[in-house]
């Protein structure tokens, strides 16, 4: 009997149900609680539709401990995945705490008033859990979460040492308006409209935002245009891989995003401090992300392909090797499986991957951890039975 508490009802938790409704074995009992409950009964009764399975609602502001508090009391759960947003790690993290319940996130934490994300704030909470006799796992989206898993199978089973990581996030999908972002807008746009960053040799080289661009050359989807930016793994990659020289993330952007992107700054839209408003504060990307299509009303409309992966380069035996791994996903064939396109699916699937390996004790221990920090071997095998099957090339240097 496992029961499994999972706050936030966007397109990533409705992904997370699901997935956990397949596999009643493991997942006995699915409490599914968020903000406004009308949407955790819409995901219900999408997945009632397909299945039986036993699925409770609730609502709950996540941004208050006492509240997630009771309701953990009230259900007993296992675990708690979080897929609200990254501002509610720490709340949610600190009830987990006071009721000695594991933990599952997606996204780092974030201080709503700085568009700033570390792990500094949830590594902090490693002696608690630690001290609490209870795990929380960080990141297991896709990336962050089976990037880095990715880098751990390379550790692990095909390097001695790993020299350089690229990560190379593509999505070739349309969803035929004019803008939108695939997942929530505000969370978005503070990570695109930030300053780039990548490690190499032991430290940190800024860049400006969109600055560093290259062609790339995606399996199934073609030519890409890919922007380095900074993303959360690059920190705890650099700490956990061996021999680490440099490590990057790209990311794939169309000129149409980028320009209206651009005249969005340009105007002040995706500013994150209150202005005056007709006698009213409002912060500007909060409107905008009002204004904005619903991230989870896109599934129906989006066509075409996601790939991410990571090159990885470094030596065995001796010899460089480079090895690129990655997975293609359908945007149409996540919606028909889950009525939700393929970034949420990109990072339900994992967190519901996650959240297995957990409840079956593949992986446990005490304390926080970085998915690479754990055997990454029945992960993988997951991974190409859940619908997200990678592929991956080797080539070596003669
Ligand atoms: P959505 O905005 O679609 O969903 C977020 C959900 O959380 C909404 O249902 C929202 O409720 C709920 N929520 C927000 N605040 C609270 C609160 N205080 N209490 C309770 N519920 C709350 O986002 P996504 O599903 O697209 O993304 C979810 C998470 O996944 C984010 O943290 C995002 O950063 C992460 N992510 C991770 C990726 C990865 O690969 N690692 C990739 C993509 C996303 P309401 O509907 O009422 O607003």
């Amino acid at each position: 009997m496992s029961k499994v508490l999972i706050i936030g009802a966007g397109g990533v938790g409705g992904v997370v149900v699901h997935k956990c409704s397949q596999v009643p074995d493991v997942f006995t009992n699915i409490v599914l609680a968020s903000r406004t409950p009308s949407k955790c009964e819409k995901i219900k009764q999408q997945i009632l539709k397909r299945r039986s399975a036993n699925i409770e609602t609730a609502g709950v502001d996540a941004d208050k401990t006492p509240e997630v508090v009771a309701l953990i009391k009230k259900h007993n759960p296992k675990l708690v995945i979080n897929t609200a947003l990254p501002y509610q790690d720490l709340t949610i993290m600190d009830a987990c705490l006071e009721t000695g319940v594991d933990y599952l996130d997606t996204a780092n934490y974030e201080p709503p008033g700085e568009a700033k994300f570390e792990y500094k704030w949830q590594w902090a909470y490693q002696n608690k859990f630690k001290e609490r006799g209870i795990m929380a796992l960080l990141g297991c989206g896709f990336d962050p979460g089976v990037t880095n898993i990715f880098c751990a199978h390379a550790q692990k089973n095909h390097f001695d040492s790993i020299r350089t990581v690229d990560i190379i996030d593509c999505n070739a999908g349309n969803h035929g308006h004019a803008f939108a972002t695939n997942f929530n807008p505000e969370i978005n746009i503070r990570e695109v409209t930030a300053k780039g960053k990548y490690w190499d040799k032991g430290k940190w080289v800024e860049t400006e935002p969109m600055a560093l661009h290259k062609t790339f050359e995606a399996p199934e989807l073609g030519p890409m245009e890919i922007y380095l930016m900074y993303h959360e793994e690059l920190e705890s990659l650099c700490r956990n891989l061996k021999g680490l020289e440099r490590i990057r993330f790209w990311m794939s952007f169309s000129q149409n995003y980028l320009t209206h992107l651009k005249v969005l700054q340009n105007v002040g839209m995706t500013g994150i401090d209150p202005i005056d408003f007709q006698g009213q504060k409002i912060i500007p990307l909060q409107f905008l992300k009002a204004l904005l299509p619903d991230p989870a009303s896109l599934g129906p409309r989006t066509k075409g392909k996601t790939n991410i992966g990571c090159i990885i380069e470094g030596v065995k035996d001796g010899k460089a090797k480079e090895l690129y791994v990655y997975n293609v996903c359908d945007h149409e064939d996540a919606y028909k499986e889950t009525d939700h396109q393929a970034i949420s699916y990109t990072t339900g699937v994992p967190a519901f991957i996650g959240a297995m390996m957990m409840l079956q004790g593949k992986w446990k221990g005490q304390g926080v951890f970085n998915v690479e920090q754990l055997n990454p071997d029945p992960f993988m095998g997951e991974l190409l039975v859940r619908g997200l099957p990678w592929i991956e090339t080797v080539s070596f240097d003669t």
